[in-house]
């Protein structure tokens, strides 16, 4: 991970220069009814965390699209991007189950950081994920490893460098990788090998990596926002 940081930066800026960042075009976001209850909150507390607008921003900042894009919240479909019309599925049983991932883990007494901030920071993280495969396919990038990676490196990177505070962010999605991979055995099933995405601790570890390249060891808390879980 040495000077990766730096890479992806100047690769950043030769798109830029390339000129693959001056078109411009929307993120909108819409919202299925809710069904239930739980769905109901759900939507009002993506709502209330301002996370779209984020997205929305940072894509026009940073990586705008030639297309429109939609991120659409409801129905059982997702978290993934459909390149077929362009569109980010987010259900919001999504939200239900990671608020579900950082209360049974004690997140708020262990990590001093709220099961519903953790929860919007895995939002974001995913969206920017999802987000990801959109921007690649939108301005035809070639990737020559595994698109998956590229895009969790994307979404991190994208969290540490150009959202306020998004250091902390990026490690509560990080976290929510360990809780997922402490619900399983502790053996990969035949069938994880064929999975597209790296493992739930590598996803984990890899993401901590660029907390660790992009903030300064002097940093006091440095050490305590590392070796939280593992
Ligand atoms: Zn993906």
């Amino acid at each position: 991970m040495f000077n990766s940081l730096t890479i992806l930066r100047k690769i950043l800026g030769i798109w830029g220069l390339l000129g693959i960042f001056s078109a411009h075009a929307t993120v909108q976001v819409s919202y299925l009814p809710p069904e239930s209850t739980n769905e109901k909150q759900a939507k009002q507390a993506i709502v209330e965390s301002g996370v779209n607008s984020v997205i929305v921003d940072l894509a026009k900042e940073h990586f705008p699209f030639k297309q429109a894009l939609t991120i659409q919240y409801g129905g059982n479909e997702g978290p993934l991007y459909d390149p077929s019309n362009h569109t980010v599925y987010m259900p919001y049983t999504f939200y239900t189950q990671t608020i579900e991932y950082f209360k049974s883990n004690h997140y708020q007494e262990k990590f001093d950081r709220s099961a519903d901030l953790g929860t919007i920071d895995t939002i974001m993280h995913t969206l920017l994920h999802e987000v990801g495969h959109a921007y690649i396919e939108d301005q035809a990038i070639p990737i020559l490893g595994k698109e998956e990676d590229a895009v969790d490196n994307f979404a991190a990177l994208i969290m540490i460098e150009y959202v306020e505070n998004g250091d902390d962010a990026s490690i509560s999605a990080a976290d929510m990788f360990a809780f997922e991979s402490q619900d399983r055995p502790d053996y990969y099933q035949a069938d994880e090998y064929i999975d597209e995405h790296s493992f739930d601790l590598q996803r984990y570890f890899s993401t901590l990596c660029w907390f660790t390249e992009a903030i300064p060891r002097s940093t006091p808390t440095y050490s305590m926002k590392l070796n939280k879980i593992y």
